[in-house]
């Protein structure tokens, strides 16, 4: 999952944050590289700036260190006077050696035009052909020619140095006009004064200018031009290469390795400021990477200087690139760029990760909610369980109680906060039921479910019976951690136990032994005659009982039977056993009777008690009665036969004309050839197909709806009409004929059941009864397995009833056979419960879904108590058991309410339905399954 959305997330395009941060991050490095950018070319300025001035002060003090010169040979002059050549040769050598750029040193001789004469003689003599010259300019070429008549004269007398100069002595200064005006300059201002640049002399292809100072008369006052211009004797000059000058000084400052600048330095040309001096070593150096960004930048400074009285103008240029190769810019832009890219990556894997949490964190808070409803549905639906509920610890010493619910209070009588932290043990019994105690012990040592019924105390005292379910609560890793126990409280079952026992064994009605009771009695009488002596066994039917039945209704009838046997018992010795064996039917055993005489007088005793005059429902009746006799061993030597032949002989007796006393003979046949016939006519219904099922709703008796239906069976005999099941299941079941009959019975239910599923008329439970000799059969279990394949039905659609009676000849198998029935998915029910042989610990370990409470404690609510008492009794225990209670025979809401109040889950009854053919049913169904109760008319 992780790893999905891990994957997932690689694919997804960048968040808005990451791309914000990215953006924010380049633009942040953009900025701090323009900044530094900017920085750079601040630094770069004053670089510039710097170096130019260092340049300025060095190309002006150049100029400066011309004029010392200058001003040096002057005051030779001033001081000493008109000084004499070779003086002035040995002073000017070593300023030319000293200062390359000097090109001369010259002294200029004011000559006026009287002493020309004298002047050009006197040098004549020692050079001969000397005289004063001038320029002359004819077309492009300059000649030298001897100066024409001019009032004074500026005569160029001594040169240093001589050799290549010579040509210039005696040539007339005021002949050449910017030295001229440099030398009124000079006088005018009493300053040196520099002409304006021109070719060299010596080298033409160079430029350069003279520096002028008048040398004046001594002592003379020089207070103006004019009295300078009469003071002055000459002047001395020193021409200037402005090129060397320049390149000397910047030279000597080790300023001309190549350093990215151009210098131009303008000076005053004749016809106005000329280019003197270039030195250029621009774009030398390779300009910085960052370049390729910003651009280049040309720096420029401009410096103007004043050199004896003339405008100097000294022009620095330099690249910017020239003044810095800082790669910072770039550096901190690129890194800028990467920690952009990385700063955005992690953001964007931290969002990434902090929405994966939050996606996390969601899911599992939604979880956790869903993980709390379920909690809260659980624990309401525990609180609102009707059964006492414990949590135990099974971590804590002592298995401490956790929790009990509000049913534990109620049923226990001990509060919540009296029972948690107390040992699960320390609540049991006072005097505890030790197998029990040691089988839940053993299952809390085992970690195991268990099952107990148990004596518990509770907290005011009261002693209770509880059936006590324990079952561990394992952790997601199997781990017991509690164990949670279930107590169901079957006090009033437990009380009424021994009710069910007797009831069991004695007819509830009349409180005669019952038939099963009967055979017990017969058997003990038998085994105590032992051969020695005789046992009587009478049956006896009252006369016209179902027409009194059928007249004054079943209370007048029950009334009647109970009177009935109240005078039978009124006869009978205490040794004697009276047992009511069906309606109107009753059996006495009558063991000491010697002989046929005493045992015909106490059956005639007994008809003669009955025929005493009777009032029901003020109606005046007489009961009659016709009986029979059957003798052991003579007659038989089992209780069946005897009550058989006993019956045999009744039946002779009713046709004799009733009333009567008959002895068994073994001609007495007549019943036993009904029963022929009977036989002969039920083997053939099969083949004929005279069977036809019934089916009666089965109805919930909270919802109304139908959730079931009960197969019952009906023969229609071409002669006899419809015979009711309890003419014939008895005959059938005797003759083993019952087997191929349940089986049509199952087979046909199953196949009407998945049929009415396919018409879509829901899933319908069917149930189907099974006789004891079905039960037997040691094929059945294979054999329902087979029709549900057959029919299609699933399992858990078919029930199958079973009475109590039917399962008590081989319990063990019988569980045995159960438990396989239920494997496959079938459910059990015990039918009629209550009137066999209950027994709550056979019960418990019969693994039934279903009990059905019988007709006969149903009839009677809500009117006799004790009934009542027993049908809640009997639901309470189905409770206990976990069973599924279904009352039937229900047939009015007066027992419907009862039984709804009691908590019965279902009913079935005349009160919804009787049973009715399958055509019926289907029509019923279809108008809707849910179903209206209404008395039934009995
Ligand atoms: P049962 O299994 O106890 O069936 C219930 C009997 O009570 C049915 O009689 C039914 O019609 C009747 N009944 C239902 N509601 C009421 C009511 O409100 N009032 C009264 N008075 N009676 C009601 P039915 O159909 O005559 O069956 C009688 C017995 O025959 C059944 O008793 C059952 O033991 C047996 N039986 C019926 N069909 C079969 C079958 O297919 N196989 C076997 N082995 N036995 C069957
Ligand atoms: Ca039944
Ligand atoms: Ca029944």
């Amino acid at each position: 999952m992780l790893t999905r959305n891990l994957r997932l997330g690689r694919a997804r395009p960048p968040t808005p944050a990451a791309v914000l941060t990215l953006l924010a991050g380049l633009g942040l490095t953009v900025v701090l590289a323009v900044g530094m950018i900017d920085g750079e070319r601040e630094r770069a300025r004053s670089e510039f700036l710097q170096r130019a001035e260092i340049r300025n002060a060095s190309v002006t003090r150049s100029f400066g260190d011309a004029l010392d010169v200058l001003q040096a040979a002057n005051a030779l002059f001033s001081s000493v006077g008109i000084a004499t050549r070779d003086e002035f040769g040995a002073f000017a050598r070593p300023l030319l050696a000293n200062h390359q750029y000097l090109q001369a040193v010259v002294f200029h001789r004011m000559v006026s035009s009287a002493d020309r004469a004298a002047f050009e003689a006197a040098n004549q003599r020692f050079r001969p052909g000397f005289g004063i010259r001038e320029r002359r300019a004819t077309g492009d070429a300059v000649t030298v020619v001897p100066a024409g008549r001019r009032p004074r004269y500026l005569v160029l007398d001594y040169v240093e140095p001589l050799g290549g100069n010579e040509v210039a002595l005696g040539y007339d200064a005021f002949s050449f006009a910017p030295h001229a005006a440099a030398f009124m300059r000079a006088i005018d201002t009493n300053q040196p004064a520099a002409s304006a640049m021109l070719p060299l002399l010596q080298r033409g292809d160079r430029l350069g200018f003279v520096l002028i100072q008048p040398v004046y008369r001594r002592g003379a006052p020089l207070v103006n031009a004019a009295a300078r211009s009469a003071a002055a004797l000459g002047d001395t000059a020193v021409i200037i290469d402005v090129a060397a000058l320049v390149d000397s000084n910047l030279a000597k400052s080790n300023l001309l390795a190549p350093n990215g600048l151009r210098i131009e330095l303008y000076g005053p040309g004749v016809d106005g400021p000329q280019r003197a001096y270039v030195y250029d070593s621009l774009g030398r150096t390779r300009p910085p990477p960052w370049h390729a960004l910003m651009g280049d930048t040309l720096f420029t400074n401009r410096h103007t200087f004043d050199v004896a009285g003339l405008p100097w103008e000294l022009r620095i240029a330099g690249r910017l690139s020239d003044m810095t190769g800082s790669t910072g810019p770039l550096i901190a832009f690129v890194l800028g760029c990467l920690v952009s890219l990385a700063t955005s990556a992690y953001v964007q894997s931290r969002v990434k990760r902090t929405r994966r949490i939050e996606a996390l964190v969601e899911s599992r808070t939604a979880d956790l909610h869903d993980a709390l409803d379920a909690l809260r549905l659980y624990r309401r639906a525990i609180e609102a369980s009707a059964n006492a509920i414990v949590l135990v610890s099974a971590t804590r010493p002592g298995y401490p109680i956790e929790y009990v619910n509000p049913a534990f209070e109620r049923i226990r009588g001990y509060r919540a906060a009296e029972a948690v932290g107390r040992g699960l043990l320390e609540l049991g019994a006072r005097e505890p039921d030790r197998a029990a105690v040691a089988e839940l012990r053993a299952a809390i040592r085992e970690r195991r479910e268990a099952h107990v019924s148990m004596r518990l105390s509770c907290g005011d005292g009261r002693q209770m019976f509880a059936e006590v379910y324990i079952a561990p609560v394992n952790n997601d890793d199997g781990v017991t951690t509690h164990f949670v126990m279930t107590q169901y409280d079957v006090t009033m079952a437990k009380r009424y136990e021994a009710e069910l026992e007797a009831r069991a064994r004695f007819d509830t009605l009349t409180g005669l032994a019952n038939r099963s009771m009967l055979q017990d009695r017969i058997e003990n009488a038998i085994n105590l005659a032992a051969g020695r002596g005789v046992v009587w066994v009478a049956a006896l039917d009252l006369d016209h009982f179902k027409f009194v039945n059928d007249t004054l209704g079943h209370d007048a009838g029950d009334e009647l039977l109970k009177t009935a046997a109240q005078r039978i018992c009124s006869v009978v010795e205490r040794t004697d056993t009276v047992a009511r064996t069906g309606g109107d039917e009753f059996v006495l055993v009558l063991p000491g009777r010697e002989n046929e005489s005493e045992a015909a007088a106490t059956v005639r005793a007994v008809l003669e008690a009955l025929a005493h005059p009777l009032e029901l429902s003020g109606q005046d009746l007489v009961l009659t009665g016709s009986a029979g006799l059957a003798a052991y061993p003579a007659d038989g030597s089992d209780a069946a036969t005897l009550i058989q032949h006993a019956e045999v002989a009744m039946y002779r007796s009713k046709e004799l004309g009733r009333n009567m006393v008959q002895f068994y003979m073994p001609t007495m046949n007549a019943r036993a050839r009904e029963r022929l016939a009977l036989e002969g006519a039920l083997r053939s219904a099969l083949t004929h197909d005279e069977f036809e099922l019934y089916y009666q709703p089965q109805v919930d008796l909270v919802s109304g709806a139908v959730v079931g239906l009960e197969a019952l069976i009906r023969w229609r005999h071409p002669s006899m009409g419809m015979v009711r099941p309890d003419r014939f299941i008895n005959l059938a079941e005797e003759t083993g004929l019952i087997v191929p009959i349940g089986a049509w019975v199952l087979r046909t239910a199953c196949r009407q059941s998945r049929a009415w599923q396919h018409a879509g008329l829901g899933p319908l439970r069917i149930a189907v009864n099974l006789s004891a000799r079905q039960f037997a059969e040691p094929n059945l279990v294979r054999e329902i397995a087979r029709v549900l394949e057959e029919t299609g039905l699933s399992a858990a659609c078919l029930e199958v009833e079973i009475t109590e009676s039917l399962v008590m000849g081989d319990v063990e198998s019988a569980i045995r056979t159960m438990r396989e029935l239920k494997q496959m998915g079938v459910l059990l029910s015990i039918d009629d419960f209550g009137t066999g042989y209950s027994s709550l610990s056979y019960l418990r370990r019969f693994p039934v879904d279903v009990l059905k409470i019988d007709r006969s404690f149903v009839r009677d609510i809500p009117f006799d108590e004790d009934d009542a008492a027993m049908v809640a009794a009997i639901i309470q225990l189905a409770r206990g058991l976990r069973m599924r209670v279904i009352a039937e025979g229900v047939e009015t809401e007066a027992q419907l309410d009862y039984l709804r109040r009691r908590g019965c889950d279902e009913v079935q009854g005349h009160v919804y339905a009787q049973a009715a053919s399958g055509p019926d049913v289907e029509r019923m169904l279809r108008t809707g399954r849910h179903m209206l109760p209404h008395n039934a008319t009995v």
